[in-house]
């Protein structure tokens, strides 16, 4: 079973809305365990969206549609599929009530072009609207099925959620589960974990291999997301794969998997200082607060984290933090933040961050060096000096993320 999905509206293709209707109708036709390969985008045109539907009636077994049932003029997804089906709109005298009675509920009078919403192609069934005005439709072509749902996303939802999907998985008959996990990393290239990963991506496209894909994703400071896809007849079988292919790429990865799926660094820090019983303090320089705010993001922060102190002026550095008066864009000063500030903060981890975060150069060291200062129970403390790419802002970022890495191996 093949559905695809068309998103009507001018305003998508101007990019003044994304299209988070497609995406996440994309992720439950997979969930599924339906097989959708395409997805259009077509502004209010008749004669566009008519033939729009109609390509993808061609390839696909079912398409959904969404967008364009509104009650306003630009609204001509109902006209459309009418003439695809080569069939008169009626209007549902029942609908008609239905909608009015929606207005009065919330105590306002129905404008009279809502009527145009209880109208259907002749041969087609409504999808009731429980959270809007608009119904959907469920229209057949041929031994095809055309759905219709209106664009505002959790009315769209509800329907494919309630109706659509266990619509399409009875047509189907086949029960296949398809699933995702992303493995989190950090600290390496797209290109080289590609190359680390290669061997298997080879072992699973063999005979007789899992039903399994990886992908890879770069997705700026958050690193590169490795994301295993697998098909099987139930969930927990499928289920089985992600573990067996977890396992193999953590083997091939090792500790540059910091997480899974909708893993952050800063949660999976939070969630080994809770288990470690310890508490964190930070001292930025370059980064201006942008550890602490991380960091203090995630729920449950007041648990662990003890506080920050943005000791941004060299002086500051030195009164509030003793660090030893000098130059500050070295690792001594990283360590002398990070023990100071969990000195003062009476914490049990020390952070600390200084740098060149530019445009200018800074005690002769080049933009983008930063010394990641760590003082963490059981190891002496110690800094890290990393060199990063890009501009002022980049540069600060990627320090932020750098010095939760660096934490995170730390703790285990
Ligand atoms: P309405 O009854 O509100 O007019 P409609 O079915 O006519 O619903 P549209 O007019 O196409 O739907 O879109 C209504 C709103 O829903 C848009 O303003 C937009 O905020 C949101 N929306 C529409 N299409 C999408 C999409 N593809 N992805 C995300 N949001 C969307
Ligand atoms: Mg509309």
């Amino acid at each position: 079973m093949r559905c695809d999905v068309v998103a009507v509206g001018t305003e998508l293709l101007l990019g003044q809305i994304v299209d988070t209707n497609s995406a996440w109708i994309g992720q439950q036709l997979a969930a599924g365990g339906i097989d959708s390969l395409l997805q259009t985008k077509v502004g209010d045109n008749r004669s566009r969206i008519v033939s729009a539907l109609s390509d993808a009636l061609r390839h696909a077994d079912a398409v959904i549609c969404c967008g364009g049932l509104g009650p306003t003029q630009d609204d001509i997804t109902r006209e459309s599929i009418a003439e695809l089906m080569g069939v008169a709109l009626e209007r549902d005298i029942a609908m008609v009530a239905t909608i009015r009675a929606m207005f009065d509920r919330r105590g306002r009078v129905m404008p009279e072009s809502n009527q145009r919403q209880a109208d259907k192609p002749v041969g087609a069934s409504f999808i009731i609207n429980e959270r809007g005005t608009a119904p959907g439709l469920i229209c057949p072509i041929g031994d095809k099925v055309l759905y219709a749902v209106p664009g505002v996303p959790h009315e769209m939802q509800a329907m494919v959620d309630q109706v659509i999907l266990p619509d399409l998985v009875r047509r189907s008959g086949e029960t296949a589960v398809i699933a995702s996990r992303v493995l989190r990393t950090w600290g390496a290239a797209e290109s080289a974990i590609a190359e680390m990963v290669a061997p298997r991506l080879e072992a699973l496209d063999a005979p007789g291999a899992p039903a399994a894909t990886i992908a890879f994703l770069a997705s700026g400071i958050e690193g590169i997301k490795v994301r295993v896809t697998a098909k099987a007849p139930t969930r927990s079988a499928v289920d089985a794969i992600l573990d067996v292919e977890e396992q193999h790429l953590r083997g091939i990865l090792g500790d540059l998997v910091f997480g899974l799926d909708d893993d952050s660094m800063e949660r999976v820090v939070a969630r080994r200082l809770t288990e470690l019983g310890l508490t964190l303090a930070v001292a930025e320089s370059l980064t201006g607060g942008l550890v602490s705010s991380r960091l203090v993001g995630v729920p449950g922060a007041s648990g662990w984290f003890r506080g920050g102190v943005v000791s941004y002026a060299s002086q500051v550095k030195f009164d509030l933090l003793g660090v030893p008066e000098g130059p500050v864009v070295s690792a001594a000063t990283a360590i002398a933040m990070a023990v100071g500030v969990r000195d003062r903060l009476r914490a049990d981890v020390g952070l600390g961050v200084t740098g060149v975060a530019g445009p200018d150069e800074q005690e002769g060291r080049p933009v983008g060096t930063v010394f990641l200062g760590l003082a963490v129970p059981g190891t002496p403390p110690e800094a890290v000096e990393i060199r990063l790419p890009g501009d002022r802002e980049q540069v600060r970022q990627f320090a932020t993320i750098g010095l939760l890495d660096q934490l995170r191996r730390r703790l285990g």
